[in-house]
């Protein structure tokens, strides 16, 4: 339909200033916007109602032909929209087979009785909220001429954060990475909680995201693996970089073979915490010698281009491996021992399968993402997890919002 609009708006400035004009731009904007959207709501309903067939009905009776008109001017309804608050009389019409009134300007624009905040404004404010602080949030909508309080732009984080789904995608590659970070969580010091993210690499190059899972540290692997077992069916070998318990993996059967990779770049880095474990000095020359030892072994970034000698070196690197578990159990270091042993079988997957997947991190990058925004405030376990659904959709996936 053709809507012929034009409007008076009257306004009073102090001073042509640049400055002044704008200012006062954002009250025409609103007082337009509040005319544009009457104007269209009259012009549609009355054409329907002059139809045979509305595209509405009666609540109480389901009468859709027979109806007159109450009054256009009816009780005001307010909206919150991405250009400020919207205030409409609303367009009343009484059923003429039941007498019932009941009002058409929500059942015209598509949205729900009494919500003040329809879905487009909740979607847009949800990826603002969720791609920035808060307050800043705040302030960027109200340079436009928006009144919002922090608390309507966090419900419509928490709310837009339910449509964003992950998974695996069967046309990316058979090859994802696994890992967490600490996350500050209201009421507990420190870093309370460990987010998990999984991520699958692309063919072309790049990641997506296709999981994510909020919990305690060192457990809870199971809840970010659990819903991607479906998935990861459908790969015949799947190549897995994680330091991260996989142990709801390993019982996944004949049909997919997951393949483990520890991370590398993290072995040294834990490895030094065992050493602290089991009380060796630090800089003290058993901890260089060990420490040095493993870090040329979990290095392994310049031999990837060389497939002829994988197999020798995977070797080599294995005997240095168990000589320096030798050493660390001659010299009493159990936990040392232990996590060395533990590591070994899932360390050198990617070298001995001649698989082309990096061995460091690649998840780092979305770990930055994640940190940008959490440590900004604290934050309950289901906040945090909703707003980082939304930031890796749109950073990763290619979520948006319109
Ligand atoms: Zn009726």
């Amino acid at each position: 339909m053709e809507i012929h609009f034009s409007c008076n708006i009257d306004i009073d400035l102090k001073s042509p200033k640049l400055k002044e004009l704008l200012g006062n731009f954002c009250t025409i904007i609103q007082k337009l916007l509040g005319q544009f959207v009457q104007q269209s709501l009259h012009e549609f309903a009355d054409y329907y109602m002059a139809q045979g067939t509305k595209p509405f009905s009666c609540d109480k009776c389901g009468n859709d032909q027979q109806f007159i008109w109450k009054t256009h001017r009816g009780k005001k309804t307010s909206l919150i929209t991405i250009f400020g608050l919207l205030n409409l009389f609303q367009l009343q019409v009484q059923c003429k087979k039941c007498n019932h009134k009941m009002y058409l300007t929500r059942k015209l624009l598509g949205i729900s009785a009494r919500k003040r905040v329809p879905l487009e404004t909740i979607r847009r404010l949800g990826l603002i909220g969720a791609l920035t602080t808060f307050r800043v949030a705040k302030k960027i909508v109200g340079m436009f001429g928006v009144v919002l309080d922090k608390m309507t732009l966090w419900r419509c984080v928490q709310k837009l954060s339910e449509e964003v789904k992950f998974g695996l995608d069967p046309e990316e590659r058979a090859s994802g990475e696994a890992d967490g970070t600490g996350i500050p969580i209201r009421g507990i010091k420190k870093r309370g909680k460990e987010m998990k993210v999984f991520v699958q690499l692309k063919k072309k190059g790049g990641i997506h995201v296709a999981g994510l899972s909020i919990g305690k540290y060192d457990s809870g692997w199971d809840k970010l693996f659990k819903p991607l077992i479906p998935d990861l069916k459908t790969f015949k070998e799947f190549l897995l970089v994680t330091d991260g318990d996989t142990s709801i993996l390993k019982g996944l059967g004949e049909k997919v073979k997951v393949l483990f990779q520890r991370c590398l770049w993290h072995i040294p880095h834990q490895f030094k915490w065992y050493l602290w474990k089991d009380g060796v000095k630090r800089k003290s020359e058993e901890w260089i010698k060990a420490l040095s030892q493993l870090i040329e072994i979990s290095n392994v970034k310049s031999l990837q281009h060389d497939k002829e000698c994988v197999e020798d070196i995977v070797l080599i690197k294995t005997e240095k491996l168990d000589g320096l578990i030798t050493f660390c159990d001659k010299n009493g270091w159990k936990h040392c021992t232990s996590y060395l042993q533990n590591a070994k079988p899932d360390m050198f997957t990617s070298l001995s399968k001649k698989l082309s997947g990096k061995t460091t991190s690649r998840v780092e990058r979305v770990m930055r993402t994640i940190n940008m925004r959490i440590n900004v405030g604290k934050w309950s376990p289901q906040g945090a997890l909703n707003v980082n659904k939304i930031r890796l959709a749109h950073y990763y996936n290619g979520f948006e919002v319109d």
